[in-house]
């Protein structure tokens, strides 16, 4: 089968700028010119000058545009896009406008269809075939996935019929479907903003490789839930492309950790890295362990292993990575605010260093759980003060949009060294807090890279370039390439490394 084109989408209120918009697509292989919307609908307008092929379509409200004139007037403009010429025109599976499958016998058509209610339609592959059956040259399905395992239905409907397909499942769980066209057997994906969960041309091409992915393409993938802002995909997509390895690293929003097996399953998903919150729940349903994995209880990365899973967490020895250069843990009072995976994670390596930790969580009973991993006391939240020379806060506090949150406040700062291990902001409310405080502080994004660095290598054997995942992720965070990226402290209080001179 041939690559997977990309179609771009484009919207507009009126005939000036759909046309502006439509010239200014020059990533795409084709533009999808939406006539509904518009105020000054024109097809000959909307075609005329154009550089790509297009499809046209006047998408009526009740399949989710917003046309909102009669039947009668949508099939004469369809008709008249056809008699213009246009290389494509969509048509919905279901209106009443069988006579354009006949206007070139069925070459040029879309045939479409739009289920925006969360789930798999009962019938969609008897539908797909029907759709198949009516000789249209393109048959489109947009099913809207409640879950990541509702991608998986699509997947057959190739086994079913025959010829092109479009098929998309929408909504950010049914990203993979967008990612992975060529896998799910669809001869193009439209890109835009015009669906949910639907990417950028740019953001395809650029952070997903789109052009380089096949059907037999190597699927790894972070899951978690929610994905909205995770900086891996962009990380491990340049780890990928660097070491030319044919591979996809695609987001896997999941409902539940069966939700990913399933997926991961039908897909022939290979690794994968684990976010919250399926770090513990993962970790019990994998079937082999490193030792510190095992200790912590939590796992942050999984591979093939046999017909299931082998796991293991990289945020021990991420988090360790950029510490160690800074501070010296052996022997100091070591205070973990949180007690999720991440916190798991950090317990079992500050213990390794000989640190002596206390977990502080608004759950005692969960801090306590955490605590007992590594001999530790598990408290109430905050830690108090004089009690820590090194504070590590393993909670989301503070995270983008709630930036002005902070979760031990700047009066209770009073030890040497503070590590948040949020990334987004760069430089939290708490890590300028506790600079102002006198502490030494060391961000979240060094640990992200650190880790990332490592489970590329445990997956692929091969150790991509950290300097090259740091700036991925901070292209994803918009930040420009030359900013000052650490927020280590110049002269930090406690026991800080001598080593510690920046980065
Ligand atoms: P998690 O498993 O969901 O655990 C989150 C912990 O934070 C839980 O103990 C939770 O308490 C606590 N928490 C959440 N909101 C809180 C609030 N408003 N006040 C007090 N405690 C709160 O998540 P995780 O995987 O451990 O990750 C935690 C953070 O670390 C996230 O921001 C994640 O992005 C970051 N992280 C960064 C890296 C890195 O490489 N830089 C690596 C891993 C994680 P409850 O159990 O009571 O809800």
């Amino acid at each position: 089968m041939s690559m997977p084109l990309i179609c771009e989408t484009v919207t507009a209120n009126d005939l000036t700028t759909l046309r502006a918009r439509r010239d200014g697509c020059r990533a795409a292989d084709l533009v999808e010119l939406r006539l509904d919307g518009l105020v000054d609908l024109d097809v000959g307008g909307a075609l005329a000058g154009r550089r790509q092929p297009v499809i046209v379509t006047c998408r009526p409200q009740w399949e989710g545009g917003r046309f909102d004139g009669s039947e009668e007037e949508r099939r004469r403009f369809l008709r008249a896009a056809l008699d213009a010429g246009a290389e494509y025109v969509d048509v919905e599976w279901r209106s009443d406008f069988s006579e354009l499958l006949d206007v070139r016998r069925g070459r040029g058509i879309v045939l479409s269809t739009h289920d925006f209610k969360a789930g798999v339609p009962s019938d969609l592959e008897a539908r797909v075939a029907a759709m198949r059956a009516t000789g249209a040259e393109i048959v489109k399905v947009a099913i809207t996935a409640s879950r990541l395992a509702d991608c998986v239905p699509l997947l057959d409907c190739r086994r079913v019929v025959d010829g092109p397909l479009v098929l998309v499942a929408m909504g950010r769980a049914g990203i993979p479907t967008r990612v992975l066209a060529a896998r799910f057997g669809s001869c193009w994906m439209y890109a835009g903003d015009a669906a949910p969960g639907q990417l950028s041309a740019e953001r395809l091409l650029n952070d997903f490789r789109f052009r380089s992915l096949t059907g037999d393409s190597a699927v790894y993938g972070v899951t978690g839930r929610p994905l909205e802002h995770t900086l891996s995909p962009a990380m491990h997509n340049a780890a990928f492309a660097s070491l030319a390895l044919e591979a996809a690293y695609v987001p896997l929003e999941a409902a539940d950790a069966d939700d990913f097996m399933k997926f991961a399953a039908a897909v022939g998903v290979v690794g994968a890295s684990i976010t919250a919150p399926f770090k513990e729940e993962l970790f019990r349903r994998v079937v082999t362990w490193d030792p510190e994995s095992r200790r912590a209880g939590a796992i942050n990365t999984v591979r093939r292993h046999g017909e299931g899973w082998a796991g293991t967490n990289t945020d021990i020895a991420g988090f360790l990575a950029p510490l160690r250069r800074r501070f010296d843990v052996s022997n100091t009072r070591c205070a973990i605010v949180g007690a999720g995976g991440a916190a798991r994670a950090v317990a079992i390596a500050l213990a390794t260093e000989g640190g002596h930790v206390t977990v502080h969580a608004r759950d005692v009973q969960k801090a306590e759980t955490v605590a007992a991993l590594v001999g530790g006391r598990g408290l109430a939240l905050p830690p108090p003060p004089g009690s820590w020379d090194l504070l590590v806060n393993a909670t989301p506090v503070g995270t983008f949009p709630r930036v002005e949150e902070t979760p031990v406040a700047a009066h209770l700062l009073t030890g040497g060294f503070v590590c948040d291990l949020v990334y987004n902001p760069l430089d939290t409310r708490l890590l300028t807090e506790a600079r102002a405080a006198g502490c030494g502080t060391l961000g979240g994004l060094e640990m992200l890279v650190a880790q990332a660095v490592l489970q590329c290598e445990w997956w692929t054997g091969q150790r991509p370039s950290a300097t090259l995942l740091g700036e991925a992720a901070l292209g994803a965070l918009g930040v420009p390439p030359n900013g000052s990226h650490t927020s280590i402290d110049a002269c930090p209080r406690g026991r800080v490394s001598r080593e510690a001179s920046g980065s």
